[in-house]
């Protein structure tokens, strides 16, 4: 079911049970406690291949069925990247609805965290848009089921820049036979925590770089460390490189800018960077290799996995080298069943869902 088509199946009155059993989720929680001005979604899609991981979301949404659309289709696609990272964990998200530039952090968050320690385990959480690593101690004090905690494994952007950089590397070796990227031309959208660190390791790896950011400072930041070009504003898309990293926002891939692509990869850390699924056909049928973003960026949830795991920094890094063998598995997969590369990497995590059943 897309999108569009279960938020206008919640407005119309369609029974959310339907919902629910047609997206394959498994509980979702209505919690509230007025008395901090608390309103919150816990919805864990699926604990077949371990408690349901994803991190919180924080945000005004116009109407309640707006927010229990973007909680159950957050927790699906958790799901899906859990299992093609090869995590022992299931998907699950949580919503916190309302402003998340509120200044009354540790009631709402302690009384998110009560909630979450009310499902005993069976969903873990951690940051996501408009919450911090303090918000997170909060829940802390009243959940052992959060990770992402400041003294824990902190930043996770190095191992998502690695992890990209690996799906970059598998992508170049399937279309030209190596894993090098010596001499070969990377465009950046975003030098921000993730960009920044991928362009540090593509310029190690003797690529040219070409960047922009709309935050002039981070782009001169990043020329000044890798000797990299600064383009201004959407001069990225048709930036003359081999590959395209993504970095920034989601829907950037769209109608208008396939047709100034000049690269043969499109391969980087933004999440959702299809606007709609077509246009990873569209990708396909101009001959520009996609490596699915959710595969390629899974070094976030392979580095908070380490730390519920107990891992130290090196094995996260070395857990999100395997993203160069799955981002070639399901290059094949797409090859064998002439499939666009986001369906393929659907099918990988259904593979992994169907085998724990
Ligand atoms: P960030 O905020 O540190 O960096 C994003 C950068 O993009 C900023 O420097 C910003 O100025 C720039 N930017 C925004 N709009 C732009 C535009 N139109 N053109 C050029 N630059 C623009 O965020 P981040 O942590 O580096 O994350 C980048 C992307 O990767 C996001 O889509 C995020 O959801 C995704 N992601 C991040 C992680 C992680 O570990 N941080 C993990 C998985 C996915």
């Amino acid at each position: 079911m897309g999108n569009h088509e279960l938020s206008t199946g919640l407005r119309t009155g369609m029974n959310l049970f339907d919902t629910l059993a047609s997206m394959g989720h498994e509980e979702v929680v209505m919690c509230s406690d007025p008395s901090v001005g608390y309103r919150g979604i816990l919805a864990v899609h699926s604990t077949k291949l371990g408690p349901a991981l994803g991190g919180t979301r924080f945000w005004h949404y116009a109407t309640d069925e707006d927010a229990i659309t973007d909680a159950l289709r957050l927790s699906r696609g958790m799901t899906y990247k859990n299992a093609v990272a090869g995590l022992p964990l299931g998907g699950g998200k949580s919503i916190i609805i309302g402003d998340n530039k509120t200044q009354n952090r540790e009631a709402i968050f302690r009384a998110h965290g009560r909630f979450i320690e009310s499902l005993g385990g069976r969903y873990i959480t951690a940051e996501d848009v408009g919450t911090s690593t303090k918000d997170m101690d909060y829940v802390h004090m009243e959940t052992a089921h959060v990770a992402g905690l400041a003294e824990k494994s902190g930043d996770p952007s190095p191992v998502t820049a690695h992890g990209v950089f690996r799906a970059v590397q598998a992508s170049a070796h399937c279309l030209w036979g190596t894993n090098s990227l010596e001499g070969k031309t990377v465009s950046i959208q975003g030098c921000g925590n993730v960009g920044r660190h991928l362009a540090e390791e593509l310029h190690e790896a003797g690529a040219k770089l070409i960047v922009s950011d709309i935050d002039s400072a981070k782009a001169s930041r990043v020329a000044k460390l890798t000797g990299a070009k600064i383009v201004e504003g959407d001069a990225i898309f048709e930036a003359e490189a081999d590959i395209f990293s993504p970095c920034a926002l989601g829907g950037i891939i769209n109608d208008t800018t396939i047709p100034k692509l000049k690269v043969k990869i499109v391969a980087g850390g933004a999440n959702n960077q299809l606007l709609e699924e077509r246009h990873g056909d569209e990708l396909q049928r101009r001959g520009i290799l996609y490596a699915p973003d959710y595969v390629a960026n899974a070094g976030g949830v392979i580095n908070v996995y380490g730390e519920v795991a107990g891992w130290d920094a090196r094995r996260a890094l070395d857990k999100a080298d395997d993203i160069y063998d799955t981002v070639l598995k399901i290059f094949d997969i797409a090859e064998s069943q002439h499939i666009p590369t986001y369906e393929a990497a659907d099918r990988l995590a259904e593979q992994r869902l169907a085998a724990a059943r």
